[in-house]
């Protein structure tokens, strides 16, 4: 069993509240089709590479470690690795905003246009491999050990995770040492004034040192999103179409149709998919051979099954409900009846899908009447 998965729920159960917090003080209408996209843009590919970066790191760290953080006081290991991390992420994201390559990859995080905790979670299915020699090889190479190497990665997305919060305006004196969320909205930003500014992940102090720093202008309203948005809800066509502009390959014409049913609807399917992902996780080590790669595949469609839905695609429907009963048919021979939360998880997204398809039945009926 893998303990990943609690955090996953909690950060999901915190996304909520935020928007609802919102909702309730400001009488925003909640973004169900940004938030699914959002926690459905990297998913269960990125949690994947995500693994095989921990995996590259233990292997770097046997084989190739120059082994000089071994002979350390402990607490000297720690900074060093806060440190370096940072500093390696301040360059790779950089970077990032520079290399076309890169921007493709990273495109996919600055095309969210509501800037909300979810936004901390959408990244490109490739995020992972791209930073792998920015801030995983450099802590490999200097020999510190894996759990610190874990304990400061899950510090810093923290910090960034709680960065993309609509809440806190203000954070005092934090300004002038931490990224706060207020440094980052200007990241954010698309107008000139904010474009390539604060690079930063938790110290302020890479952006001061290298020039890159800017603070909010009091009259400048932060403008989110990029100048060539993809006009899609679909993680498929949100991480594929930056890369295809980028190789120069036609890109297929887009449109971000009407949903195929309300979008409180869509956010209930894409908060069940992301449970899902955290009871996968939670399994890891326990699926049988052959139902592991059967039940990823499952899941990776799914998320394009839904954004089509968002999309206003008929055929997302039929695929998404393919997918859970398939789901739901083959969980039990892989841990028995006896698995509540799994088969009740499952259970939850076929009905899901039978309410979404009478819903879409009856307004197909009253049309026609
Ligand atoms: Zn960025």
């Amino acid at each position: 069993m893998n303990a990943m998965a609690l955090p996953l729920l909690g950060m999901v159960g915190l996304v909520l509240a935020e928007l609802f917090y919102q909702r309730m003080r400001k009488g925003q209408a909640i973004p169900w089709r940004d938030m699914v996209l959002n926690l459905n843009s990297g998913h269960i590919l990125m949690w994947f590479f995500r693994g095989l970066e921990v995996a590259v790191y233990a292997w770097v760290l046997k084989s190739f470690s120059l082994g000089w953080a071994a002979a350390w006081h402990p607490w000297a290991v720690w900074i060093l690795a806060l440190l370096v991390w940072d500093l390696g992420f301040y360059w790779m994201h950089r970077l990032h905003h520079k290399f076309a390559l890169l921007w493709s990859v990273h495109a996919v995080h600055h095309e969210g246009e509501h800037f909300n905790l979810s936004l901390g979670i959408r990244n490109a299915w490739a995020s992972s491999l791209t930073t792998l020699p920015f801030t995983t090889l450099p802590l490999a190479f200097f020999g510190v050990p894996l759990e610190v190497f874990l304990s400061v990665s899950i510090l810093h997305y923290t910090v960034q995770f709680y960065n993309h919060n609509s809440i806190v305006e203000r954070s005092g004196w934090l300004e002038k040492v931490l990224i706060t969320p207020a440094h980052h909205r200007v990241h954010h930003g698309c107008n000139p004034e904010y474009l390539d500014r604060n690079f930063g992940g938790t110290f302020l102090m890479w952006d001061q040192l290298f020039g890159t720093f800017q603070p909010r202008i009091a009259d400048v309203p932060v403008q989110y999103g990029v100048h060539q948005p993809t006009l899609s809800c679909n993680p498929l066509w949100a991480n594929l179409v930056p890369l295809l502009r980028y190789a120069r390959l036609p890109v297929p014409h887009l449109t971000r149709g009407k949903p195929l049913f309300p979008g409180a609807l869509i956010g209930a399917g894409g908060l069940l998919l992301f449970a899902v992902v955290a009871y996968y996780i939670y399994r890891e080590g326990q699926w049988p051979q052959y139902a592991q790669p059967f039940f990823f595949a499952i899941i990776f469609i799914a998320t394009i099954a839904l954004g089509a839905m968002s999309d206003g695609r008929g055929w997302g429907l039929p695929v998404w409900l393919a997918l859970a009963a398939a789901a739901l048919g083959v969980l039990p021979l892989c841990f028995g009846l006896r698995d509540g939360w799994g088969l009740g998880l499952l259970a939850l997204w076929l009905i899901h899908g039978l309410a979404a398809l009478l819903l879409v039945l009856c307004r197909t009926h009253h049309k026609e009447s």
